[in-house]
């Protein structure tokens, strides 16, 4: 028999536009994923950019937590892939699962939020989601959506919206919706502060530090008086406002495909004191890719 044939892939002709509609830009949106929200699923399907130019990549942890999620996950994907309308269907669906345990197990919002757990379950992530990026992002893979299993409301032109900025990495403002208990009334607040400008306060404490320590952010502990994104919403202001930005987080976030290309991933390390999606955009910048935040262009984090 013969050998198969060589693939050749061109990578002048994957074209990454402000318009990657038109020009049929292939979009990659990674997840991963501990629980499963239908919420999530639901606002994923409602994205209007064309589901056939879209592959999506999941990675759940090998746990009790992780095995409910991916039957919740396999059972809409059968229902959209296989009985749903065509249009609905994606190109392709890839679902991983870890190598490696959780280093703390399964935990509540408080919880995982405490200083102390941070390092560890950060780098975990960090691994994870490197995991995720390089055994899924392909040789016509235009864009990388990085979208959390929590994201549950986002405009459904997400993806055309924050494209159309044409930045290696962008970056919308997370918030999360609760209720107000002084106003007596549904209400939101800022979820994500990993998304900041970085200040001679933070760059001092990290220049005292050992090699192994981190900068975190959002800890009163561990003042960096950094320009959060999070608090630059302005709702009087343009939606499409750009701000540069120094860190990111990753509850959605849009690369350019190149900016993975040339290496920059998640550091599961200490780089330059950050880790993950911190670091991530610490390595993009140091690879020549600014990221950018838009403050007033929104979107939703579950409430626990
Ligand atoms: P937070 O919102 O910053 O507190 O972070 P989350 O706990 O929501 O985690 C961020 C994303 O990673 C979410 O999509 C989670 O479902 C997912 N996640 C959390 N822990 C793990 C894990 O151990 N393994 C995997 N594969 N995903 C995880
Ligand atoms: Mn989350």
């Amino acid at each position: 028999s013969k050998p198969p044939p060589v693939v050749h892939y061109n990578l002048n002709n994957v074209t990454i536009t402000h318009n990657p509609v038109e020009n049929r830009e292939n979009v990659l949106i990674l997840t991963p994923m501990v629980r499963f929200y239908q919420e999530y699923w639901d606002n994923l399907m409602k994205l209007t950019y064309p589901h056939e130019l879209i592959t999506l990549g999941f990675i759940l942890p090998k746990n009790k937590e992780g095995n409910a999620a991916t039957t919740d996950l396999q059972k809409q994907i059968a229902k959209t892939q296989k009985s749903g309308p065509e249009r609905d269907r994606f190109k392709s669906i890839i679902i991983l699962r870890q190598d490696f345990e959780p280093p703390i197990p399964s935990q509540d919002e408080v919880e995982r939020h405490k200083m102390q757990n941070q390092k560890a379950r950060r780098a975990a992530m960090a691994k994870a989601r490197n995991s995720l990026l390089f055994t899924t992002l392909g040789p016509s893979t235009s864009w990388v959506l990085w979208l959390d299993a929590d994201i549950i409301e986002t405009p459904p032109t997400l993806i055309q919206d924050l494209a159309r900025h044409d930045k290696p990495l962008v970056a919308p403002n997370c918030f999360q919706r609760y209720y107000n208990e002084d106003t007596k009334s549904m209400d939101e607040r800022p979820y994500d502060f990993n998304n900041w400008q970085d200040s001679p306060t933070a760059q001092d404490l990290a220049s005292k530090m050992g090699p192994d320590d981190i900068l975190l952010e959002g800890y009163k502990d561990m003042a960096t008086y950094r320009a959060l994104m999070a608090y630059m919403h302005k709702p009087e202001d343009d939606l499409h406002q750009e701000v540069p930005l120094d860190g990111v987080g990753g509850t959605a976030l849009l690369v350019k495909a190149d900016v993975h290309r040339d290496g920059a991933m998640f550091p599961a390390f200490p780089f330059y004191h950050l880790i993950e999606t911190e670091g991530f955009a610490k390595m993009a910048k140091r690879l020549g890719w600014q990221a950018t935040g838009l403050p007033n262009y929104k979107v939703y984090h579950y409430n626990e």
